[in-house]
């Protein structure tokens, strides 16, 4: 049976590395017996130019039916000046909440080729291994009320609000705690619960789910701000982490910097699954649409790359085949081809698609 997939390359950089990721793909097809079905549709700026929205409801309705989303990136000055709801990133934030995608994955691998590009000391980096897990339909960025008010006194009050119920950590904790069986089979929970009654529960329904669900996992609890300094002093320590929507958005940028490149890191966003183990998702490299390099054929396409060796893994169940993918994005990396953005002395300078066709090189040599 095909492997249905919706690609939605967006904007700037997002159709060069999506493009590319396509050939990878073509790849896997010839070569690993499996077959895709795919699909392109329009979302952020250029459907806005289109279609007169970023976020097209025919778009949504053909995620909600693919097995896998892949997505580039959306965004660029030339939308800019648009009112809120008119936004490229309206696309990517409407898919998020109609496919229900609550769990952000998002990988910090430091391949061993690049470890002189991280800003910490090599050996802090080498070999970094971390899965930050965090929670992405909830919590501060969505909780009501949700607003500015004017006071009497003509100043203005702005109030955002931190709400989780039992079964949003409850889901969360399991997708980090299933994670971790997979991996090293640890679980650091990030929470404020010194200062925050939702950090109090999200410690809480973690402990209890880690307890009774998966008791050969390794719990450990950190407050996100220690958590925020062991990331820089010590990354190494930590397997899989979990945290709610807020401390997830700036850990996991921080994490992403020990790598090196925006360039290089690929996420993923899941859903729930059904009754019959169906569980929507979307695949996406970290970074934006880069406008500044877009259309020079300069881009970094292993992030969007390596979000598909994650679809690989996570949503068609080939594990084995997303280990070679990334196997062979090292491998070319340790024979030193560099795109620009990752460039470093004595190496080889290429571009995209020039990127592309060596990682496809890398899978030859390796499946022999
Ligand atoms: P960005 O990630 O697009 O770029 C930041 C810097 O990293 C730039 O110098 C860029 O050239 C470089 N870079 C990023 N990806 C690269 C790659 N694959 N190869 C080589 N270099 C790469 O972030 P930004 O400049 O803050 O935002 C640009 C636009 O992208 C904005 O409109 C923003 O809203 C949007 N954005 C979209 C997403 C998304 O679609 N998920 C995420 C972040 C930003």
């Amino acid at each position: 049976m095909a492997y249905q997939l919706l690609l939605t390359p967006g904007d700037g950089i997002g159709p060069e590395v999506l493009n590319d990721t396509r050939r990878v793909l073509g790849w896997f097809q010839q070569n690993r017996n499996m077959a895709f079905e795919t699909e392109e549709a329009a979302i952020g700026g250029i459907a806005y130019d289109t279609l007169g929205t970023p976020e097209p409801d025919e778009t949504i309705a053909k995620a909600k039916k693919a097995d896998a989303v892949l997505f580039g990136a959306v965004g660029g000055p030339k939308w800019d000046t648009l009112p809120f709801d008119k936004k490229p990133e309206r696309g990517l934030l409407r898919l998020r909440k109609d496919l229900g995608l609550f769990a952000n994955l998002r990988p910090a691998i430091c391949f061993d080729a690049l470890k002189d590009a991280s800003s910490l000391k090599p050996e802090l980096v080498a070999g970094l291994d971390i899965l930050i897990v965090r929670e992405l339909t909830g919590g501060v960025y969505f909780g009501e009320p949700k607003e500015i008010t004017k006071l009497p006194d003509g100043q203005q009050r702005a109030v955002d609000t931190q709400v989780y119920t039992t079964h949003e950590i409850e889901r969360i904790a399991r997708v980090a705690f299933e994670l971790a069986r997979l991996r090293g089979g640890r679980v650091c929970s990030a929470e404020k619960n010194n200062v925050m009654v939702s950090g109090v529960l999200w410690k809480q329904v973690v402990t209890a789910v880690g307890a009774k669900e998966f008791p050969d996992v390794k719990l450990t609890h950190m407050l996100a701000d220690a958590m925020a300094m062991q990331l820089v002093r010590n990354p190494k320590q930590f397997d899989v982490i979990v945290t709610d929507n807020l401390f997830g958005d700036i850990l996991s940028d921080e994490a992403a910097q020990l790598t090196g490149s925006l360039g290089m890191l690929p996420s993923a966003s899941l859903g729930a699954k059904d009754a019959n183990g169906r569980q929507l998702a979307l695949y996406e490299p970290i970074h934006g649409s880069a406008p500044d390099i877009a259309g020079q054929g300069v881009a970094n396409p292993i992030a969007c790359i390596l979000s598909f060796a994650m679809c690989l893994r996570y949503s068609l169940g080939r594990g084995d085949d997303a280990a070679l993918l990334e196997k062979a994005v090292d491998r070319v990396l340790a024979d030193g081809y560099r795109t620009p953005d990752i460039m470093q002395p004595g190496m080889t300078k290429i571009g995209t698609s020039e990127m592309t066709a060596q990682i496809m090189k890398a899978l030859d040599k390796l499946k022999q």
